[in-house]
């Protein structure tokens, strides 16, 4: 399958992260390959010395991979285990050691399995804060200005959540009394419920207690394991996530409407320039 020659991979496709890997790989490779099929599991038919060298090969791998398997599943780093990811995601504060252990990675699968295609895509770019703020629309040369458009501070993922615009708090405070809600009618056990809500007003205010300098769905990840939730639980790593996603909506209509704060900075430069031509007069027109 990596050798196919497609023009575009999608994060559907089964085995995807693998399958990519090795096409970067053979894209920067000087080698010229040629693929070649074998099939697989024929030791359960065939001896060793009837198989071809590719077969034999193939045996030799699949057994290599099955042993690296059991010996990440015995070190508990069978879920993302590529050590250069989690060196750059403590490098970028994304997930300290701390978390790292105590977030509860298997109902983040589950809930990340049973998302929308959309907000599988949001919530990973979300995690390590490369999406479309004004941060990285400056970096990637599409905004001269990294302003939030509610406010007009500087924007990153944090500052989504963070905005003290009065649409975004109201926005904010709209989806926290939702998720309260949501909650409520699902049992949830008061202890549990009034730490979410702290944790969620230390993500949107970093003066109270609680927060701390990494991603606010690790934060509320890590306290969601720490709780041990009920069998439900990746439903409500699913509603925390959608909040997110719901104040990043938010932001978007923001930045397209009137209200924008770069909207109302050129709107205010262009009428200068009217008014400092209409100052002139007529003397000057032909
Ligand atoms: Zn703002």
């Amino acid at each position: 399958m990596a050798f196919e020659d497609r023009p575009l991979l999608s994060p559907t496709d089964m085995q995807f992260d693998l399958v990519s890997a090795i096409q970067e790989d053979i894209s920067r490779s000087l080698v010229s390959w040629s693929p070649q099929h074998v099939y697989g599991h024929l030791d359960k038919t065939l001896l060793l010395e009837e198989m071809t060298w590719w077969e034999q090969k193939n045996l030799e791998v699949n057994g290599l991979a099955v042993e690296f398997c059991r010996e990440l599943k015995a070190n508990h780093q069978l879920i993302a285990p590529n050590p250069c990811l989690w060196g750059r995601w403590r490098e970028k504060q994304v997930v300290s050691p701390e978390a790292k252990a105590a977030i509860a990675w298997d109902t983040l699968g589950r809930a990340m399995r049973s998302l929308p295609t959309g907000l599988k895509s949001w919530i990973t770019k979300h995690w390590v804060g490369m999406c479309g703020t004004g941060k990285f629309k400056v970096l990637w040369g599409l905004e001269k200005t990294a302003a939030c458009p509610h406010c007009g501070s500087f924007e990153d993922h944090l500052h989504v959540l963070q905005c003290c615009a009065v649409s975004a708090t109201q926005e904010w405070e709209r989806r926290v009394s939702a998720l309260s809600t949501w909650m409520d009618m699902r049992l949830t056990d008061h202890s549990i419920k009034k730490a979410i809500l702290m944790l969620l007003g230390g993500v949107c205010d970093p003066t109270l207690p609680s927060t701390q300098a990494i991603s606010p769905v690790v934060q509320l990840a890590s306290w969601h394991n720490r709780l041990s939730v009920t069998k439900a639980s990746w439903k409500l790593s699913q509603e925390l996530i959608a909040l997110g996603f719901y104040m990043r909506e938010q932001r978007n209509s923001a930045q397209h409407s009137d209200d924008n704060v770069q909207l109302r900075e050129r709107h205010r430069t262009a009428n200068e320039g009217i008014h400092s031509q209409f100052d002139m007069g007529p003397d000057d027109l032909p």
